[in-house]
């Protein structure tokens, strides 16, 4: 190999790895979402091996690479140029070369680039590897403490409030924890959207997973939002859970009497929204229900 041996190399606290002749492929693999700790010895030694990494961003995957003494040529791949570099990747594939994809942290493709490589190199019959590891969904339902048997990920939420209150909609009565990534800076409008859309249900923001600000915080979508609305800023990267719909036999059947004892008392729209907060119901269906209960005379 000469001198593209010596550039085949990763050490853990100054200790080398053995670095083997990779498989030639596309390799996925997964990086830290924050504590450079969090790296698979199989993800080092594929990084280190592989003929180039594909990076989200090169300066970013530098900081890993160079934490860990690997110095395998970068190469930009982002959500900008995936479509136009595909095919010179799939050449230096086809010709028998490794080639490692990486995202600025967590696991490729999930909320990354990616996706348009991987099912090109699949379509192509390229074997395609995954070197798992770290990503933030699963960090989150980990140490979240609501259900883990079924999850929905939404990935990143529309940013336009009528398509995010939409997306809740949809996905109202899904018996499954629902988890999202979200930006700080619209942590609180989508709590409140999840509110209105899904009722007042427990949920879990986990902040800054794995790193020096780490925070899980718990509790119902308002109690949530009353504590994030009294903070000066929210920071930090978030992913947010919100638990399945509590709908049971019972709770439809308070339903209708709730409805109609808040009907006598205040408009449709505010009933609605009052009854689906207390029985944790979706408000679209409360209100339809609202609607039929709905004196005829009114
Ligand atoms: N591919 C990544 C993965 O596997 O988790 C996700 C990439 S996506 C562009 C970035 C989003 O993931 C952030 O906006 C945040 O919602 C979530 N995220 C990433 N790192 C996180 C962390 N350390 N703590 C909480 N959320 C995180």
């Amino acid at each position: 190999m000469g001198s593209q041996s010596e550039t085949r190399r990763a050490f853990i606290d100054g200790i080398a790895l053995p670095i083997d002749r990779l498989e030639p492929g596309l390799y996925c693999v997964a990086t830290p979402i924050g504590n450079l700790q969090d790296i698979t010895i199989r993800a080092l030694k594929t990084l280190a091996a592989a003929d180039v990494i594909l990076c989200e961003d090169t300066r970013m995957t530098a900081r890993l690479t160079e934490h860990y003494g690997i110095t395998t040529p970068r190469m930009a791949y982002h959500e900008h140029n995936e479509a136009s570099r595909a095919p010179a990747i799939l050449k230096r594939l086809s010709e028998g070369q490794s080639v490692a994809l990486v995202s600025d942290a967590g696991t490729p493709l999930i909320s990354d680039p990616g996706f348009p490589l991987v099912s090109a190199a699949a379509d192509t019959g390229v074997p395609v590897f995954t070197i798992p590891g770290p990503s933030a969904v699963v960090a989150a339902l980990s140490v979240a403490g609501i259900g883990t048997d079924a999850f929905y990920f939404l990935g990143f939420l529309p940013t336009k409030e009528k398509a995010k209150a939409e997306a809740f909609q949809a996905i109202a009565a899904f018996p499954a924890t629902l988890v999202c990534y979200e930006a700080p800076t619209r942590l609180l409008n989508t709590l409140q959207t999840a509110l209105h859309e899904l009722g007042d249900r427990q949920a879990v923001v986990a902040r800054e997973l794995t790193k020096r600000f780490e925070e899980i915080a718990r509790g119902s979508l308002s109690a949530l939002l009353e504590d994030f609305s009294a903070r000066p800023k929210v920071k930090g990267e978030i992913v947010l859970l919100i638990e399945r719909s509590v709908e049971t036999k019972e709770n439809r059947e308070d339903l209708d009497g709730a409805l109609r004892s808040a009907l006598q008392a205040m408009s449709l729209k505010d009933a609605a929204d009052m009854v689906s907060t207390a029985l944790q119901l979706p408000r679209r269906d409360v209100y339809k229900r609202a609607l039929a209960l709905r004196d005829p005379n009114d």
